[in-house]
């Protein structure tokens, strides 16, 4: 059977390449190969500066007010299609269709409506200097790259491509090779809605491509989704034409449960802060301190639940709320860090093998996994797996567990849950990190700015600030008397 070939993106339209080469996606839930993409070579490079270059110029002298309305019907068109969209998440991510019919294109969707609302509000500042005054303008920066990873792929284009284009950029997007097509039914829909040949083009490709974008001088800003080492290398990319960039990076967040907390809440949010997704969320809080006073009942009806809950099997069955990781190799990762977290000496409390179900037995699944008599310095503690495995550690001092939930160099996420209000705030306000939950875990409502502290990111994502990130000011100096001058 032959499988459909993808092209890239370029200028409203799907542009072939000329070097023939092309990349094999799979769905990792069967192991099969279902579609194919051409790779932009040098001549879709070239292609795609020159296509945003006139979206540009055409998208920027739009009114906000035109540009909203045509980003809004992109929004009803999102939410039109969102069976068909969530469908494709669900083949190229092997995450459950559980999870992408209510949350990959409606949360996507969210954020391009949001910042279309807020984009005729943006305004400068005017203010008189003696007689003379001068005025601020919000000038959209020009050609933004948006390069994302493969958890969330059409979210991460759409919180992207969303306040970029609401400003009045272009955008260049590059999705994950893993997971191509997203992007690419996004441009589809952009056009479909009115937005201008070359607004947002769609190059595929592996690392070399994003590195590509990263060094165009051309380009004035980067937004990257993906891991802390490869953030690095796209800032350092970035640095050679001073590139605007913002940085999304992975985590290693700590969830505190102390002894008045509603259990069964906790516990909640543990496994959604660990299975869903397959665990393959940068917010995830891998690790859980629970107060001595209440570890056991905790742990208890932890295993319970993972044990009694979980259906892993066909993401497309509805039933279904644990999907495949990724790919194979990321599979064998998953199973490597679990394999160091017995060989270091904690205790599986449940799951640790790769799962074969009958619905899905080629798929790359990984068992919900639980660690119970972690230790800090533990591999499985310290570094991030961005697979449905959760380490649980015991504390019983406020002071000592918030010294402990900061001792890492990540600072994504972080949750409490506690019944006293103070201790939420007052420990809350102590964590290290840049999203923050209490008594919930997880929510990310566009309005809500997101972003890592120390090696998790740079900026943030969503909130009226986020904006800010894709326009810069012109300060305008107007003299309203004759010049003095001693020449
Ligand atoms: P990667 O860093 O491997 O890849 C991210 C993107 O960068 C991909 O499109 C990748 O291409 C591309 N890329 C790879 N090398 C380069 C390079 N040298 N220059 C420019 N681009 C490059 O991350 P993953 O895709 O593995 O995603 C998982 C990671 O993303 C986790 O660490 C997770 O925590 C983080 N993440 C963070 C989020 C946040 O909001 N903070 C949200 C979601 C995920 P390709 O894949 O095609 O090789």
């Amino acid at each position: 059977m032959t499988t459909p070939v993808y092209e890239n993106f370029i200028n409203g339209h799907f542009l072939k390449n000329q070097s023939g080469d092309t990349f094999a996606v799979k769905n990792p839930a069967t192991d099969e190969v279902i579609y194919h993409v051409e790779v932009a070579d040098e001549f879709i490079q070239n292609a795609a500066i020159e296509s945003a270059k006139l979206g540009f110029a055409a998208w920027s002298a739009m009114t906000p007010i035109e540009r909203s309305r045509i980003l809004l019907k992109a929004v009803s068109i999102l939410r039109e299609r969102n069976d068909e969209l969530a469908k494709v998440e669900v083949l190229d991510t092997g995450k459950p269709w559980q999870e992408a019919e209510c949350v990959d294109v409606e949360t996507g969707a969210d954020v391009i409506e949001y910042f279309a609302g807020l984009a005729p509000a943006q305004v400068g500042q005017q203010q008189m200097v003696g007689n003379d005054f001068y005025y601020t303008r919000k000038e959209p920066l020009g050609i933004c790259a948006g390069i994302g990873a493969w958890n969330y792929p059409l979210q991460i284009a759409c919180w992207k491509s969303g306040p970029a284009l609401a400003a009045g950029n272009a955008v260049i997007f590059k999705p994950s090779e893993e997971t191509p097509l997203g992007a690419i039914k996004l441009a589809e829909i952009f056009i479909e809605a009115g937005v201008p040949a070359g607004v947002f083009n769609v190059v595929q490709g592996a690392g070399e491509v994003g590195q590509w974008l990263t060094a165009n001088p051309d380009i004035e800003k980067v937004s990257f989704t993906g891991e802390v080492g490869t953030g690095k290398k796209v800032m350092a990319s970035a640095a050679g034409s001073l590139k605007d960039v913002t940085m999304e990076l992975g985590g290693k967040s700590p969830l505190l449960v102390f002894d008045d907390a509603d259990v069964s809440q906790a516990v909640s949010a543990a496994m959604l802060g660990n299975f869903y997704t397959q665990g393959e969320v940068c917010t995830n809080c891998t690790r859980i301190y629970v107060h001595k006073n209440v570890y056991q009942q905790f742990i208890d009806e932890l295993k319970t639940r993972t044990e009694q809950n979980i259906i892993a099997g066909d993401p497309m069955d509805p039933e279904v709320n644990l999907g495949a990781l990724i790919s194979k190799k990321h599979q064998e990762l998953v199973l490597s860090y679990i394999d160091k977290g017995i060989s270091e000496g904690a205790t599986l409390l449940t799951g640790g093998k790769a799962l074969s179900p009958a619905s899905a037995p080629n798929g790359y699944f990984v068992e919900p996994t639980i660690f119970v008599d972690c230790k800090d310095d533990m591999t499985i503690v310290k570094e991030e797996i961005f697979g449905p495995v959760m380490s649980v550690l015991v504390f019983d001092d406020e002071d000592d567990v918030i010294r402990r939930a900061n001792d890492t160099h990540l600072g994504l996420a972080a949750g409490v849950f506690t019944k006293d209000i103070q201790r939420a705030h007052r420990v809350i306000h102590q964590l290290q990190a840049g999203i923050c939950w209490i008594n919930s875990y997880g929510n990310s409502p566009a309005e809500m700015p997101v972003g890592g502290y120390k090696q998790s990111g740079i900026g943030r994502e969503n909130g009226i600030e986020t904006l800010d990130h894709y326009t810069q000011t012109k300060s305008i100096y107007v003299g309203m008397s004759n010049i003095e001058s001693p020449f």
